[in-house]
């Protein structure tokens, strides 16, 4: 019965993902690009220092603390990060590791078996197909266990500062709806819409801005609209 469960779960991820790969993003008028510029102008002003909410000292602790980031907030990332990079500090180190001592290290995080064997795969393979550094390019990223095109993206964009795509977790995607931006809930669609509507200049630090006012400001269950500086752009103020 589960297996059954677990089967069709699969296809409808699969139907979605080939849906969203056709998906045509919306088209926008000029008046919702220069309004959304405006809303990018204030997030600048807000966020002046902005960066990437994931602990990290270089493209191997990215990798490994974005792998980390699924299903999982960024500030539980980083309560378990310092003791793994402690104990596995190189890519190396990592592909060497036990199974369950990693698994220790990271239980907290959820679905931690799983997170341990993409962690140790992906050591394995960087260790073994990259000299021990984290490839730059896309296609490389992608061979890594656990890495799928967000994982690429977060590290490309941070690391190397190359813009694929706009990341989406659950506060881009929240606050891109509130803010108009989008009407869809899939994130490749959501991202689509927002590649369709910002220059590609701001796409890595758009998601990191979004992402701090979504922990500041745009509060899931209770948005703090009296205070935030785009309020008076944002459809849903007040709201
Ligand atoms: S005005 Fe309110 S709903 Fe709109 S972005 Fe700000 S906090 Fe969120």
């Amino acid at each position: 019965m589960a297996a059954k469960r677990k089967k069709a779960a699969k296809k409808k991820r699969a139907r979605k993902k080939a849906k969203a790969r056709g998906y045509r993003p919306r088209r926008f008028t000029r008046e919702d690009r220069t309004r959304a510029a405006r809303v990018v102008q204030k997030l600048y002003a807000t966020y002046p220092d902005v960066e990437c909410a994931l602990d990290h000292r270089d493209a191997y602790e990215l990798t490994a603390a974005t792998i980390l980031s699924a299903q999982c907030t960024d500030e539980r990332v980083n309560m378990v990060t310092p003791e793994l990079f402690a104990r596995y500090p190189t890519p190396a180190a990592l592909a060497r590791a036990d199974q369950l001592d990693v698994e220790d290290v990271v239980r907290s995080t959820g679905f931690f078996r799983n997170k341990a064997k993409n962690l140790i795969g992906m050591g394995q393979r960087v260790s073994e197909a990259y000299g021990g550094e984290v490839p730059q390019e896309m296609d490389d990223l992608l061979t890594l266990p656990g890495v799928a095109r967000k994982t690429a993206n977060v590290v490309r964009g941070v690391i190397w500062g190359k813009a694929d795509g706009v990341v989406v977790d659950t506060h881009v995607k929240r606050i891109s709806g509130l803010l108009g931006w989008t009407r869809r809930s899939a994130p490749e669609q959501i991202e689509r819409d927002l590649m369709a509507l910002h220059p590609q200049e701001v796409w890595i630090d758009l998601s990191h801005m979004l992402i701090h006012h979504g922990r500041r400001i745009c509060i899931a269950r209770r948005p703090r609209c009296d205070e935030c500086p785009l309020a008076t752009e944002c459809p849903s103020a007040g709201m």
